[in-house]
């Protein structure tokens, strides 16, 4: 069994090699890599097996505090955890990456980011950033999505027009997740906050012929199966990427920002719609990366989005995965 010292620096190769990483990563002070500026670099690659992912960043909110952000927890907690994560306390850092895979023929991307500024002004780097990573957006095959809240899905469709942003990619989502949005009256049902997203999506996404509703776990790509993550939204979704021996569970929102769930995964926020299941979903997705010695990467992970958990006490000990400079293949970095 693996354990990881909290807050030191691991050994790269030690750790690739329990991960059973086919190319080593390097690892550094969690309170180095927490703080998430702008990286210079935006995009950054690495291998499950035979599958290559590259994280994709889009931008980060420096959301202010407000004493309604977690259920069980103060302002003062909160402060609290970041400050032992190194991270800033005069806000939560939420920062935000998406992941496109490559295998075969296929370019697939995990969820859409949030088009271009329209979640947040300052989250809005993900086309910039696919760009430099020479990726070409019209080539995306297939985009398998978490779930229905803004950050995720405003990607998919221009701001204004709500035209798609990826009219020939397939779009693959929880059934559970895409009926409970969509079924009649739901708008009506949802609190104030959500009303406006609720509106957009059942004006757009009905419209649309290029969904297709998945209804339990199971593969839907080469390597990649869809797990059922509920909580934070009813049919919220993980994705999990196996390649040989090689293992990667992408965990979207369902350990939110690790410097606050990983040492209290208990903690029920405003963004869980289902706070205890979200709690019980999150245990048991670290509690299955651990036991499998997986990588897991988040939407909302410090980017390059990529790292580990280690049982520490009640909680979780998470380590991020430093970004390593990008080789040169001619590719241009992001720079702004
Ligand atoms: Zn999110």
């Amino acid at each position: 069994m693996l354990t990881f010292p909290r807050r030191q620096m691991l050994s790269a190769g030690v750790f690739a090699a329990a991960l059973g990483l086919n190319r080593p990563l390097s690892f550094i002070d969690p309170a180095w890599a927490q703080v998430t500026p702008d990286p210079p670099i935006g995009f950054h690659r690495y291998k499950v097996g035979s599958i290559e992912v590259i994280a994709l960043y889009d931008g980060i909110w420096e959301k202010p505090h407000d004493p309604g952000f977690i259920k069980n927890a103060s302002v003062e907690d909160t402060q609290t955890a970041l400050r032992n994560a190194g991270l800033p306390t005069e806000f939560v850092s939420i920062p935000l990456s998406v992941v496109v895979l490559k295998l075969g023929k296929q370019t697939i991307m995990v969820d859409a980011g949030s088009g271009g500024g329209q979640w947040q002004p300052t989250a809005g780097k993900l086309a910039a950033n696919m760009r430099a990573a020479g990726i070409d957006p019209g080539k995306i095959s297939s985009i398998l999505i978490s779930h229905f809240h803004p950050d995720h899905i405003f990607g998919l469709m221009e701001k204004g027009s709500n035209a798609p942003i990826f009219p020939k990619a397939e779009l693959v989502v929880s059934a559970t997740e895409y009926r409970w949005w969509t079924e009649p009256g739901r708008v009506e049902k949802l609190p104030e906050a959500r009303k406006a997203l609720g509106q957009r999506i059942n004006t757009v996404f009905p419209t649309w012929k290029n969904f297709t509703l998945v209804e339990r776990e199971g593969e839907v790509a080469p390597g990649i199966r869809l797990v059922p993550a509920p909580g934070h939204t009813p049919g919220h979704s993980a994705f999990h990427v196996s390649s040989g021996t090689h293992q990667l569970m992408i965990s979207n929102d369902t350990a939110y920002v690790p410097a606050l769930l990983g040492p209290h995964p208990e903690w029920q926020g405003a963004y869980d719609q289902d706070g205890p299941l979200a709690v019980e979903t999150r245990r048991q997705l670290i509690d299955r990366v651990i036991a499998e010695k997986m990588m897991i990467c988040g939407a909302h992970f410090p980017f390059p989005g990529l790292g580990a958990f280690a049982k520490d006490g009640g909680g979780y000990a998470f380590t991020p995965a430093k970004r390593v400079s990008e080789p040169k293949r001619g590719l241009r970095p992001y720079a702004g």
